[in-house]
């Protein structure tokens, strides 16, 4: 058989990207699929953006990821958006069919998934909180009501934002699920009603391990589960808390490692080892942590 040394592209924008490890997933899911794909971290800066995306048709790439600070400013370079993108305000995959550039939200697509997958839990009539109000959970908020969650609680420091966020939020759901705005004054309680209860704020990202979101889960019922957006370190101060209650917990990786699943299946139309991937992005970060 011929060699064949054309590779396709996939990739990140971002700035900065050196510690990005996407990569490291995906390519372990083209090596385990034989396929001669390559993803690039691309370091490149906002007023870039535009040219950066033009260049993913020059160069015939396949797709990209953004990530900070593009996600909501490649929407202007972008010729459609997927109704769950345009809820969430954010895209964080691209791809591209019959030459045009599509945005997509893998973000809260790969939380429900991984909860389902991993915990066994479907939304579909649950009750749920979540702290912060940011990028991440606007994304975890739309598909959860997406996926039917009758009561969500977006509980965040800043009122404005919060406040933004939940108006947003309930434009999802059309009437179809209760969405409300708790400002966080001080500890917040974990309330005895709530089936989950997701941090979707930064604190306890690495570097900063030793912060914890100022909560009290002592009224929380036995089977809430507490899932952490933050993947690094997979298990951060609230996860450890949780589980000291006994409480099912679900990390960060197991949604990082779903939306890179879902848009390894977007770009090449395959369904990907998910444990080879999952496994890569663990040796990555552990050795990261370790280094
Ligand atoms: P944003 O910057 O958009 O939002 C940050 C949120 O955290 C805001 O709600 C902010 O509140 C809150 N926050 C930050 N610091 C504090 C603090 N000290 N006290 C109270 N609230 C605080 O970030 P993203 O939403 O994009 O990301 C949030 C987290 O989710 C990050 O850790 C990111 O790594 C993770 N993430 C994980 C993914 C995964 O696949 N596992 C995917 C995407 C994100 P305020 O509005 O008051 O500032």
């Amino acid at each position: 058989m011929p060699a064949d040394y054309k590779h396709e592209l996939v990739g990140v924008f971002g700035q900065p990207v050196a510690e990005n490890p996407t990569g490291v997933m995906q390519e372990a899911g083209f090596a385990a699929a034989g396929l001669n794909w390559r993803y690039l971290n691309f370091e490149i800066p906002p007023e870039k953006l535009g040219e950066a995306m033009k260049a993913l048709r020059v160069l015939g790439m396949r797709g990209i990821n953004l990530t900070i600070p593009h996600k909501v400013a490649v929407i202007d370079h972008l010729d459609e958006l997927s109704p769950e993108a345009r809820a969430i305000g954010a895209v964080n995959t691209v791809r591209i069919a019959d030459g045009k550039l599509i945005g997509e939200n893998t973000d809260g697509k790969g939380f429900v998934r991984g909860m389902r997958l991993d915990r066994g839990f479907d939304p579909a009539g649950k009750r749920a909180v979540m702290l912060g109000a940011g990028g991440a959970a606007r994304a975890v908020g739309t598909e959860l009501l997406l996926a039917g969650v009758c009561e969500l609680v977006a509980v965040n420091r800043s009122i404005e934002r919060g406040e933004k966020t939940v108006r947003d939020l309930r434009a999802v759901c059309a009437g179809g699920g209760a969405v409300r705005f708790e400002p966080w004054r001080g500890t917040y309680a974990a309330p005895a009603w709530a089936d989950l209860f997701v941090n979707c704020t930064s604190i306890g990202l690495y570097p900063h391990v030793e912060a914890m979101p100022d909560v009290d889960l002592s009224r929380a019922k036995p089977d809430m589960l507490v899932v952490d957006a933050v993947f690094n370190p997979p298990e951060t101060r609230l996860l450890a808390a949780a589980k000291k209650r006994g409480l099912p917990t679900l990390d960060g990786l197991s949604m990082l490692v779903c939306q890179g699943v879902i848009a390894f299946k977007m770009w090449t139309g395959r369904d990907p080892d998910e444990a080879a991937m999952k496994q890569a992005l663990r040796e990555a970060l552990f050795a990261a942590d370790s280094g």
